[in-house]
């Protein structure tokens, strides 16, 4: 038996954090955890630690490194809390760490996740914002360092596990006509268009299917959360924007699909659980046990298909515009949407408003080529700055 694998979680205090550490906990023969980080969820954090014995934690700020030492310290452990940006591409580049879970939410996690991939890891990607930011220049360095880059998102997940085996050898899939994503459709697939602009932040979080952040299950509501997903299948797959197709499937049990040009269809189904994805992505190319029950196909009873509504769901098309418009166009889209999302979070506008004002602020801007990183967080600053403006206009 070969020694553990060593873990670094970015963003273990999350949703997909916690699933992460989940899976992990299953099999300690096989890894180990390396690193862990949190935000502002720091008691959770400290109690990761203790049951997980890393030996990094990654915490925002000076003081809450000070507090977070000296009590891990006084539980025995020798765990070191490191600090900010730098701690976090510290444990993701590590020449100890075999593989690294990016579940960092937003642009916050794009530093981290790059460091893990020009590092040459086994990343994990679950943080779609960082590709749909610096697509380009990710997947370069993907290549330029040969890292290993497995999607955790549930259907680029699918979509991996549905093409050619030699695809993730670098070789590019062939035959391959559509990619057809599916989407929940979200808690407000069926609300009256009018009260779309009523409906509240916790009728935004409440998914009907999955358990997830504040972030993405508004994203999810919006359908945002599936244009970021087209834009993520572009670079991942290298499909052109007019090759992916998005499919509403309530049920949540086809994950996504591939259409080969020989009329075959391939298909990945499960329980609408990340542990599933994400034991995919840690075991790959083995298959561990991820805790997930067995699908019940009889209890599932019917899987439904239909077209998405252009007009309830603004955002699809607006990240397909920028999916087609390159350049700075998905980077910015990615910003706006963060400030929107956020300012709806806070009850600053309503839900419709999310769509409105990424569509306002996007249609006043011509897009430029970002041929550097710098170039994409420039980009990211003045998103943020016109959204800005946008909010106190109003
Ligand atoms: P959560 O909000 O549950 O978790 C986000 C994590 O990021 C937390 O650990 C949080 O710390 C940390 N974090 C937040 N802001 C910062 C920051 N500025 N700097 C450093 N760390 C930060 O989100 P999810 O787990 O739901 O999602 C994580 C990523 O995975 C997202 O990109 C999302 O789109 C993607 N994803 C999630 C899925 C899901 O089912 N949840 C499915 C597919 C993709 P703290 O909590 O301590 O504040
Ligand atoms: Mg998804």
């Amino acid at each position: 038996m070969s020694a553990p694998q060593r873990i670094t979680v970015l963003g273990a205090t999350g949703s997909i954090g916690l699933s992460t550490l989940d899976v992990i906990a299953r099999h300690p023969e096989r890894y180990q955890v390396f690193a862990l980080s949190g935000f502002s969820r720091l008691a959770e954090l400290q109690a990761l630690c203790l049951l997980h014995r890393p030996d990094y934690a990654v915490v925002p700020d000076t003081s809450a490194a000070h507090e977070l030492q000296s009590s891990l310290r006084g539980a025995g452990l020798a765990t070191e809390v490191l600090v900010g940006e730098e701690g976090l591409c510290a444990v993701a580049a590590a020449a100890e760490v075999d593989c690294v879970m990016a579940a960092i939410v937003g642009a916050a996690g794009l530093k981290p996740t790059l460091a893990a991939v020009r590092a040459g890891k086994k990343v994990l990607l679950a943080n779609k914002e960082a590709l749909v930011m610096s697509g380009a220049l990710f997947m370069q360095a993907v290549r330029e360092s040969g890292a290993t880059l497995l999607p955790i998102d549930s259907e680029h997940n699918a979509i991996f596990q549905c093409l050619p085996g030699d695809y993730a050898r670098g070789l590019q899939p062939v035959g391959v006509r559509r990619i057809l994503l599916t989407a929940s459709g979200g808690p407000f697939r069926e609300t009256p268009l009018a009260e779309l602009e009523r409906v509240t932040p916790e009728q935004a979080c409440a998914h009907p299917n999955w358990s997830m952040g504040r972030k993405i299950s508004v994203d999810s509501a919006s359908m945002m959360n599936k244009g970021l997903e087209l834009i993520e299948a572009c670079w991942l797959f290298d499909a052109r924007p007019e090759q992916v197709e998005v499919v509403i499937h309530r049920q949540s049990v086809i994950h996504s699909l591939v259409d080969y040009v020989d009329g075959s269809v391939l298909a990945q189904l499960g329980n609408p659980d990340m542990r599933t994805p994400i034991a995919h992505a840690l075991a790959w190319p083995e298959r561990i046990d991820s805790g997930v029950a067995p699908l019940d196909l009889f209890a599932v009873g019917r899987l439904d298909f239909e077209r998405p509504d252009a007009q309830r769901f603004p955002c699809l098309r607006l990240a397909r515009e920028a999916a087609q418009a390159g350049g700075s166009a998905p980077a910015m889209l990615n910003a706006l949407n963060e400030v929107a999302v956020e300012a709806f979070l806070q009850r600053r506008i309503r839900f419709s408003d999310i769509a409105r004002m990424i569509e306002a602020v996007l249609n006043a801007q011509s897009v430029q080529a970002v041929e550097a990183l710098d170039a994409v967080f420039e980009v990211d600053r003045r998103a943020r700055a016109l959204a800005a403006e946008w909010l106190a206009r109003r």
